[in-house]
């Protein structure tokens, strides 16, 4: 993992809004009607419009996570 692929937002990509921030979380999501939970997940999460932005690293975390995915690539980071 390098620090490249790490997303650098200062304004929000819907709004404009620059109180766009990194957060940490732990996120909800739906995979053909079965609710999972990613623990803590960085993200840009915009506090005027709602909007989210997920990053490489987000996304490969939320993969990982994924009933879709289970099989297929699950852990292979870990
Ligand atoms: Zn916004």
């Amino acid at each position: 993992m390098t620090m490249s692929d790490k997303l650098q937002i200062k304004t929000c990509p819907t709004c404009g809004s620059d109180k766009i921030r990194r957060v940490t979380r732990d996120i909800t999501r739906k995979y053909k009607g079965q609710t999972y939970i990613v623990p803590k997940v960085g993200f840009y999460d915009c506090p005027n419009c709602g909007e989210k932005v997920y990053d490489h690293e987000a996304m490969q975390k939320i993969k990982a996570h994924s009933p879709a995915y289970h099989k297929a690539e699950a852990l292979v980071e870990a």
